[in-house]
């Protein structure tokens, strides 16, 4: 048996067995204080002294299964304690457990609750980007969540059991009480970043997201200035972009250049990376996969070619593996399957990856990727609109409940539609490839071409066939480009960006 079929037995056989299901169940109840594992994940470190009879037998059994789980991953005791010390690790931990409690030990794994929400805090926006999946404007959308009501979303989002909380948008630093929001999300305990046009961010405001806590700031930029304005719609916003990616830099932040890979800016793309890294020293460069949703169906054609996906996700893998700082990643879950095939690479089994962790699990590529399985859409993470409705994926229109209404748990555990997109054997070509547990193809490109969440991600060169059909289908719409403003005559009020 492979090293690989090992170590998924074990896991299987260990924590996939009826008698260890209901344990982790018992052991994962949540109430108002917390739930048993986690008092016995802090005991474990030594960050809890006293525990109840209830907690003690759950600590005991909580001890023995991260004691098989390290030792079949080859990882020692003290490097586990290390990790559990960090609350973000243990609060990881946790919301796998619960997964595997509620879903069994699945290929792909679903967690317990969403890992990661992305929020799209608002609809509002002072750009007008060829491809924004959000068709975002200057106006915010009139039912968006209040203030109020976006601190009770994050008051649930806890008690749900999520990690990570990722503003986007539109743009989420037009929003006035940016700042107020993220700051509670800080310390409520969540991973959060932000992800940014970055034509706002100053000094001051890259300095404030520095002192409030926001973790990792993800700034879009298209290519070299006149790529970059002409997608993004308004002229002198490449300028910008660039001085507020310096200036989070230069405050400390970790912070990315996203990149939407299309025609418009792939030969620019090897450039761009080099002055990613040296010229504006990033830690990370992040290559989107375009999706023709919203805005972005009228250019359809600039989307890339299944060999020219492939060509830049190996390009981009082979700078992942010789750079000494930067982190070269993509949004492609096709990009799993990059790094599945280097086995003692670093493992990118979804996009949802950090150094850390690819660090954590380097060699052990093989093993784990089937559970980490490439898109996470419905499974890891789901996306929020500025209403408070839930979606599998930003990039997913497709309403799976609202927050206002029902408890995330709830929705995350009873949608159909999301059952329906966990259910890898039932896809359509995707179902069909030997991938299909590390890769599972992007649904919200199945969808986008096939209207269907079980479909062909036609973005694949093993999907070849339905990338010609959906090519002889295709009605090129080429929209009527607008002509780029200025950034002078973008609206005044969504220049300032609220300090307090
Ligand atoms: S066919 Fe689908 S699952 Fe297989 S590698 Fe291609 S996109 Fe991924
Ligand atoms: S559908 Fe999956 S692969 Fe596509 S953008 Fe969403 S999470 Fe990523």
């Amino acid at each position: 048996m492979r090293e690989a079929d090992l170590v998924a037995g074990t896991v299987e056989a260990w924590l996939g067995n009826p008698v260890s299901r209901v344990l982790l169940r018992w052991v994962s109840r949540r109430t108002e204080k917390g739930s048993k594992l986690e008092s016995a994940l802090k005991k474990y470190v030594g960050e809890q002294e006293r525990l109840s009879f209830q907690e003690k037998l759950a600590y005991l059994l909580v001890k023995l299964a991260i004691e098989k789980g390290s030792e079949s991953f080859g990882i020692s005791r003290e490097q586990m304690k290390t990790s559990l010390r960090d609350p973000l690790i243990r609060r990881s931990i946790v919301n796998v457990l619960e997964g595997i409690g509620y879903f069994g030990v699945e290929r792909p794994q679903t967690t317990g609750a969403p890992f990661l929400v992305v929020w799209n805090f608002t609809k509002q926006c002072n750009l007008r980007c060829k491809h924004c999946y959000e068709n975002a404007g200057p106006k915010p959308a009139p039912d968006e969540l209040t203030t109020e009501e976006a601190k009770k979303a994050i008051d649930e989002f806890a008690n749900a059991g999520v990690v990570a909380l990722a503003f986007s948008g539109g743009e989420p630093l037009v929003r006035r009480d940016f700042f107020e929001v993220a700051k509670y999300a800080v310390e409520k305990g969540f991973y959060v970043s932000v992800a940014s046009n970055g034509t706002l961010i100053t000094e001051k405001v890259a300095r404030k997201m520095k002192e409030i806590g926001i973790q990792y700031v993800e700034v879009s930029l298209d290519g070299f200035e006149k790529t970059h304005d002409e997608f993004r719609g308004v002229q002198g916003a490449w300028k910008r972009t660039v001085e507020g990616i310096k200036e989070c830099v230069k405050a400390g932040l970790y912070t990315c250049v996203a990149t939407t890979a299309t025609h418009y800016n792939l030969k620019e793309m090897p450039k761009l990376i080099d002055f990613a890294e040296k010229d504006l020293h990033v830690q990370r460069f992040i290559v989107f996969n375009f999706i023709p949703v919203s805005r972005g169906k009228e250019i359809v054609e600039q989307d890339l070619t299944p060999k020219e996906r492939e060509e830049l996700l190996d390009f981009l893998y082979s700078k992942l593996v010789s750079s000494k700082g930067l982190e070269t990643l993509s949004t492609a879950p096709q990009y799993a399957v990059t790094s599945y095939k280097f086995a003692f690479g670093p493992l990118i089994a979804t996009h949802f990856t950090n150094k850390g962790a690819m660090e954590a699990l380097r060699g052990k590529t093989r093993s784990l990727a089937q559970f980490i399985g490439g898109c996470g859409a419905g499974r890891l993470y789901c996306g929020m609109e500025p209403n408070g409705d839930i979606e599998p994926c930003v990039f997913i229109p497709i309403k799976v409940g609202n927050i206002r209404k029902q408890s995330l748990v709830e929705i995350w555990r009873e949608s159909p539609i999301l059952k329906q997109i966990r259910n890898r054997d039932l896809f359509k070509g995707c179902g069909e490839c030997e991938y299909k547990y590390v890769c599972g193809g992007c649904r919200a490109r199945a969808y986008a071409y096939f209207n269907d969440l079980q479909g062909p991600d036609p973005g694949c060169s093993i999907n070849q066939k339905y990338w010609e059909e959906v090519n002889s289908l295709k009605t090129v719409s080429q929209a009527e480009a607008d002509e780029p403003q200025t950034m002078d005559e973008a609206p005044k009020k969504l220049i300032s960006v609220p300090q307090s």
